[in-house]
């Protein structure tokens, strides 16, 4: 392995699930639903397999889903893009995240993430030759906030891009407007590019509205936006993601994108299409489940004896071990499974500065109810 992806040689989810499968546990560790997405969506995907929707399809992806991408985004939120030239299909979100760092940042330039982050944003930028510098979030009441002050004053003369993720993975925040708009306004002032990991963007709750980053004033010029159907429509094996931005950003994205993996997931792409233009019930309904299990596991954890943060958003809620006389999540979490039956993610595995988030566990609620019901029985087991 080469040096810089010598750090990277595995990744926590993996490791969780090999110990989740090897003790039979519950596994709340890799954020994955289980149970399938829209029937209709499934039966055109079948449908196309056999049809004979099986070679390559255009480098870009087929016209139809980059039509349907850019029509959702128009009607949700005002946001134009041209499917000819300013969507691309990749392969997940985890393509066009690294995708776009390959084919917009020089080597040495720096890459600016918050921590913490998901996990690939960094590989990414060590494939890329690239350097990170990470700013944390700051806790605030009982949940996490951005601190764009920190964040300026970590932009260098050689900072090239800048990863927002909200809704974020791992603590379920989801960042206000104002917080948002700090953020353009320093984007702006240094001409950053923006990298926006909005896979998560249909998973806010309590009546909350996701608010994309392009459309905050001076942004949809300097912003890839990342999406992925994986999150959307419980679709996380397809890897049927996109990126959206304008057209001299998504040429650097395509040029990277096009070597890395040319294309993929054909006959997934119609079936993604048609849910993206019928299925907009099928996602409301996909939310209203999601927050009340995250309403369920969060409170099930806190009666366990965790100090559990608010999860506004995503798959996950965070909580603090530091209740029940635990130290340090990575080993927690290594003997979780064999202990009570239960995977979970230490916090940090997504950053860089472990010692400030080494009591945080991150837990995943997109589980059905049952499964949930009897990870919370097991839970009960930790006092
Ligand atoms: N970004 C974030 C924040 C994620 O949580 C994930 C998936 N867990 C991805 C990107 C990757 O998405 P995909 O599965 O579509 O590659
Ligand atoms: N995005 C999912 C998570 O955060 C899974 C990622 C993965 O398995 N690489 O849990």
């Amino acid at each position: 392995t080469v040096s810089r992806l010598r750090p990277f040689a595995s990744t926590i989810f993996a490791e969780m699930t090999e110990l989740a499968v090897r003790h039979g546990a519950i596994n709340l560790g890799q954020g994955f639903p289980d149970v399938d997405g829209p029937p209709a969506m499934l039966e055109i995907a079948r449908r196309a397999i056999t049809e004979g929707v099986n070679q390559y399809p255009p480098g870009s992806g087929m016209p139809v889903l980059r039509e349907a991408i850019a029509a959702d985004r128009a009607a949700r939120y005002g946001l134009h893009h041209d499917p000819e030239s300013e969507v691309l299909v990749t392969v997940g979100a985890t393509e066009a995240i690294s995708a776009a760092i390959l084919g917009l940042v020089e080597p040495g330039e720096e890459v600016l993430l918050t921590e913490p982050y998901y996990d690939s944003y960094a590989a990414s930028v060590a494939l890329a030759g690239a350097t990170r510098r990470t700013v944390p979030l700051t806790r605030s009441g009982n949940g996490f906030v951005l601190d764009v002050d920190a964040l300026r004053a970590a932009v260098t003369d050689r900072t090239r891009m800048l990863v927002v993720n909200s809704p974020h993975n791992p603590t379920g925040t989801v960042y206000d407007r104002e917080a948002l708009t700090a953020l353009a306004e320093l984007a702006c002032e240094r001409e950053l590019l923006v990298l926006s990991d909005e896979v998560y963007e249909h998973l806010v709750f309590d009546g909350r509205t996701h608010i994309p980053l392009a459309s905050l004033p001076g942004m949809a010029e300097r912003t890839i936006t990342v999406s992925s159907a994986a999150k959307t429509f419980n679709v996380t094996g397809w890897k049927i993601g996109w990126a959206m931005g304008p057209r001299e950003l998504i040429d650097g994205v395509r040029a990277a994108k096009q070597f890395m993996t040319f294309v993929g997931g054909a006959p997934f792409q119609p079936a993604v299409a048609h849910a993206l233009t019928h299925e907009q019930e099928w996602i409301a309904s996909m939310r209203a489940d999601l927050e009340r299990k995250r309403t369920f596991l969060s409170h099930a954890l806190s009666e366990a004896g965790l100090k559990v943060f608010d999860s506004a958003g995503t798959y996950f809620v965070c909580a603090d071990l530091t209740p029940l006389g635990r130290t340090d999540a990575v080993a927690f979490c290594r003997e979780l499974p064999g202990r009570i039956g239960v995977a979970a993610v230490p916090v940090s595995v997504f950053v860089d500065d472990t010692a400030s988030w080494n009591r945080l566990v991150r837990f995943a609620f997109c589980k059905r109810d049952e499964v949930l019901t009897e990870a919370v029985a097991r839970l009960n087991g930790l006092q």
